[in-house]
């Protein structure tokens, strides 16, 4: 489903001129660095920790720690160096961004498919649904209040948790291989890879069943799916949440579109800032763990500005939607932003809604 927005409003060309200006001043030698030295980080303790847990790791607790180790470097991979990649947004040649982006393919999902739900249905029709996949569980949660009430709903604060940690199989396992077959990303349809993208796209499944598979190799079998499931687990769980802590939340909007073709009753750069939450700016952590993925607010406005500029961005992005009186969407912490998922998956799952309940046949 395709939705049109208002014509644009005077303060997104202001920001835009605000931000190019920015960006012909700053330091992109510094930022490359900063990249490249993150990507050797994220890579060797990816690799360390997997190392760890085919060769080390002998006792249960042991892979424990290993998998967790890995579940979390494997998220950082898609944090700070594919999501960028993906983006176009790594610095450097476009090469180089498509090889970040072509490690999504080697943990198990394709960066082709990618591209058309994230890059273009999520970051255009970003919380409409049917258009942005990201707020589809298939019925099994409710995300918008646009969404039809199930009764199991009600239990959806607590249940939704362990849906979370089986994102990594649905995505590896399923997903991609249902989106190939339909040529459909949501209700979107996109074109299927052909000659040297539908090679990257075998070549990346192959690589990532390998690496998947490596511990049945030289792993008793009980420790090497033990430590199969948790990384997988670990990885989904934590992609999951800091995807979510940016939209689902109470301070997001989620817009009820109508007509044929749909339309939205506000501009682009309104939408943006209503379905879009930054949170914990200020954490060095934070920023550097998640790849820019706490300012979302500046990434949906500038997907291919590398995330090392969003602190600077932000502060440009507070001083312009303040003079035009235009929200801005923040929390302060990661924990205030669980805790306000944690409550809208609450509300969603009490059945309220804004305006009368869409009728139980509708699509979720
Ligand atoms: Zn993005």
């Amino acid at each position: 489903m395709k939705v049109r927005f208002k014509p644009r409003i005077r303060a997104h060309a202001v920001l835009n001129e605000r931000v190019a200006a920015y960006m012909r001043t700053a330091d992109h030698v510094g930022a490359r660095r900063r990249m490249v030295a993150k990507t050797v980080v994220i890579l060797s303790w990816t690799v360390g920790s997997y190392a760890l847990l085919l060769f080390a790791a002998s006792t249960w607790w042991q892979v424990a720690l290993a998998a967790v180790s890995l579940g979390l470097a494997m998220s950082g991979i898609g944090f700070s160096i594919m999501h960028d990649g993906n983006h176009g947004g790594y610095p450097g040649p476009a090469w180089v961004s498509r090889a970040a982006g072509f490690t999504l393919d080697m943990l198990g999902g394709s960066s082709y498919i990618w591209s058309f739900k994230h890059n273009v249905n999520h970051h255009t029709f970003t919380n409409i649904d049917r258009a942005d996949s990201d707020i589809d569980l298939n019925g099994l949660a409710r995300m918008s209040p646009v969404q039809a009430h199930k009764p199991g709903h009600r239990y959806q604060h607590i249940y939704t948790w362990g849906l979370y940690c089986l994102l990594a199989f649905r995505w590896i396992l399923l997903s991609d291989f249902q989106n190939m077959a339909s040529g459909l990303s949501g209700e979107n349809p996109f074109p299927r890879p052909r000659g040297r993208e539908l090679g990257l796209f075998v070549l990346g499944k192959v690589i990532a069943l390998g690496l998947w598979s490596g511990m049945f190799f030289v792993q008793p079998w009980p420790l090497a799916v033990f430590g199969m499931l948790l990384t997988a687990v670990v990885l989904g769980f934590t992609l999951a949440i800091v995807f979510q802590l940016a939209h689902v939340v109470e301070k997001a909007k989620f817009p009820e579109v109508s007509g044929d073709p749909a339309r939205c009753d506000k501009d682009w750069l309104t939408h943006q800032l209503e379905t879009t939450a930054d949170f914990a700016p200020r954490s060095k952590f934070w920023n550097w763990y998640l790849g820019g993925l706490n300012f979302q607010v500046e990434h949906h406005l500038f997907p291919k500005i590398c995330h090392i500029h969003y602190p600077e961005i932000a502060k440009i992005f507070r001083q312009t939607c303040e003079e035009f009186d235009l929200p801005y969407n923040c929390y302060d912490t990661f924990l205030d932003a669980v805790v306000s998922h944690q409550r809208w998956l609450r509300k969603m799952g009490s059945g309220w809604s804004p305006s009368p309940a869409p009728s139980q046949t509708a699509h979720v």
